[in-house]
């Protein structure tokens, strides 16, 4: 008899995690998903959830074993510009999570573990253009550093323990659902709903700062399919490359003008754009295309025209409230 799949995720009341969380009980049920956040949420409607602060090695293992889980989905992370801001304190989340989380799973012996990766893990020395698979990495970024060590303990516990981790380097996510948590991509959520309420918007980053993105539904998309191919597909251990879209802020704006003809758009770069000058432009997934079929289905006008949508429906429902 197969034990059934019962999944735990980290950091579940975030950016990523809450648009995963309802896949992932979609595809299994909710009975069978163990949502966890080192904060309570407020107003979500979750079937089981528990506090979790994820550098707390005791109450993982306590979770783990009291809901019978056989997967993690480790999610709890501090992002790449609330990193920069205290460098030892990003360090201690991100590293002691996640090796809680690979020892845990060795030792109960579960079944997969996913823990996404992040274009941050690339670095000033890299290709910028159709950044490969494998290529000089050199993060520049206390967020970048950690990303690449996870990655590489990922293909450690792999090799050493054959603890079956999986993970995807996700590029700058769009999402209207959940507000993003401090990255340097955030600026292409932060516009839309600047569009909508002020018909304009200050960009922390130059015009011409090209960056690869994603729309949520194809991330979430990548993930599933990445957790249910077979494990022989899964050639690639530390984390594969990914996309779907490059584009720079002042493309992003021409893109909501067709919307909006008269919304306008300034620049006023900070600290972020030289985080943002650290990473690719572009990138190949080739690899992850080849090994799991990865194919994303939104392009950059599909994408703007759904958020447009829903955050002026979001922002109509605020308003009614
Ligand atoms: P987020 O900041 O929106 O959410 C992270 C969640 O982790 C938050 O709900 C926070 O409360 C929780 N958290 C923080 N410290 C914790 C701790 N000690 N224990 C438990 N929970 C804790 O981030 P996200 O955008 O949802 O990112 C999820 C994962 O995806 C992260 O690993 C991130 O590095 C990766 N990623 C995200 C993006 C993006 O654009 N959002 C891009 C690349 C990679």
């Amino acid at each position: 008899m197969t034990t059934p799949t019962r999944i735990l995720i980290t950091g579940g009341l975030g950016q990523v995690g809450s648009e995963l969380y309802q896949a992932l009980c979609t595809q299994y049920g909710e009975d069978n998903i163990l949502l966890t956040d080192v904060r309570k949420p407020e107003n979500h409607t979750v079937a089981l959830f528990e506090t979790l602060d994820a550098t707390d090695a005791p109450r993982l293992a306590e979770l783990v074993s009291k809901h019978k889980i056989t997967q993690i989905y480790h999610l709890a992370a501090i992002l790449s510009a609330r990193g920069e801001q205290d460098p030892l304190w990003a360090w201690k989340i991100n590293m002691d999570s996640t090796l809680n989380v690979f020892e845990v799973a060795r030792e109960k012996q579960l079944h997969k573990v996913y823990v996404p990766s992040s274009i941050a893990a690339f670095g000033p020395d890299t290709p910028k253009q159709n950044t490969p698979q494998a290529c000089v990495m050199n993060p520049s970024t206390v967020y970048g550093i950690s990303k690449q060590a996870c990655e590489r303990w990922g293909e450690y516990y792999f090799k050493r323990y054959g603890l079956d981790i999986r993970s995807l380097r996700y590029p700058g996510l769009i999402s209207y659902k959940t507000l993003p948590g401090g990255g340097t991509t955030d600026y292409a959520v932060d516009i839309f709903y600047k569009a909508l309420q002020q018909g304009s918007y200050e960009c922390f980053l130059s015009p011409d700062t090209y960056l690869p993105m994603m729309y949520m539904p194809d991330a979430i998309r990548a993930t599933v399919a990445l957790m249910e191919a077979p494990s022989d597909n899964i050639r690639t251990r530390d984390s594969y490359n990914l996309t779907a879209l490059s584009f720079s802020p002042a493309e992003l704006a021409k893109a909501i003008q067709q919307h909006l003809p008269d919304f306008t758009i300034s620049y006023k770069p900070d600290f972020r754009q030289q985080i943002a000058d650290s990473w690719p432009a572009s990138i190949d997934d080739s690899v992850a295309q080849a090994e799991w079929g990865w194919q994303p289905q939104y392009d950059l006008e599909a994408m703007v025209a759904e958020m447009l949508e829903h955050i002026r429906t979001k922002l109509q429902k605020t308003v009614d409230a």
